[in-house]
């Protein structure tokens, strides 16, 4: 499914990625970890194209496309997700109509006419109905000063509506207490299917407790130093990161 080859990337002529090498399949979750700095959240905004970044060498391949010369939102039309990408504030608007904007906007890209407003109404009902989250909150402003939690819930819902091919869920920043995590986690898990792949970030072994990983990649330096299976998350955990710079500088 994503395909990335000897990715180099840099932001203002400062390089920071510098050789990533990173295939996803269908079905597959991925945790990329590694510490603060080390190139995480710009890994996830090179896939999805944000301008800000200069690719120097290497490819992206999504499903055997290169989709280097793409901008964002024909990356989103391709399938891919990235939290925090669509915005969580806008006065006056509620969540659903903020959501029916984006179906019909992805739809209009792909020359398909709006969604019938019932099909609508059926599917926002039936993604609400399986994320656990109540009618109230869907008519709430995306302005209506949200918590936490109710961030992280509108950003899994308008994953569930969008039904990504890919979806990269960079958690790093944010703070995530423990509502948020199993909030963010039950999503993943119930929106996982075999078609779609899931990268998770994550600076906290925490989240892989509820969702699991297949592979755990460390990112250092802007570089993939290790790759392991779920257990690599706990190692980090308990050793921190130190040890893998050291193997890294051996
Ligand atoms: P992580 O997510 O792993 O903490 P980032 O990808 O956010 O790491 O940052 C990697 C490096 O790139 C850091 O040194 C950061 O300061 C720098 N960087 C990231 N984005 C920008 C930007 N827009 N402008 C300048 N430097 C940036
Ligand atoms: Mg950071
Ligand atoms: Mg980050």
């Amino acid at each position: 499914m994503l395909e990335i080859k000897n990715l180099h990337a840099s932001v203002e002529d400062k390089a920071i990625l510098r050789g990533i090498n990173l295939s996803v399949k269908p079905g597959e979750v991925h945790a990329i970890m590694g510490p603060n700095g080390s190139g995480k959240s710009t890994l996830a905004s090179v896939i999805a194209g944000k301008e800000d970044y200069d690719v120097e060498e290497g490819e992206i391949l999504l499903n055997g496309e290169n989709i280097d010369e793409l901008g964002p939102d024909e990356r989103a039309h391709r399938g891919i997700f990235l939290s925090f990408q669509y915005p969580v504030e806008i006065p006056g608007v509620s969540v659903t109509n903020f959501m029916k904007t984006a179906i019909n906007e992805t739809r209009k890209a792909k020359g398909l006419d709006d969604m019938p407003a019932n099909e609508m109404l059926k599917m926002i009902r039936e993604k609400a109905e399986l994320l656990e989250i109540d009618r109230k909150f869907l008519s709430r402003s995306l302005n209506d000063g949200f918590s936490g939690g109710e961030k992280k819930r509108n950003e899994i819902f308008q994953m569930a509506m969008l039904e990504p091919k890919l979806a990269i869920l960079d958690e790093t920043d944010s703070g995530l207490d423990i509502d948020a995590l199993r909030i963010v986690a039950n999503g993943v898990n119930k929106l996982k299917s075999k078609d779609n792949a899931v990268i998770v970030i994550t600076h906290y072994q925490r989240l892989l407790d509820y969702i699991i990983p297949d592979y755990v990649h460390v990112l250092h330096n802007g570089r993939i130093v290790k790759s392991g299976p779920k257990e690599l998350a706990h190692e980090l955990e308990a050793k921190g990161y130190d040890w893998i710079k050291e193997e890294v500088n051996a």
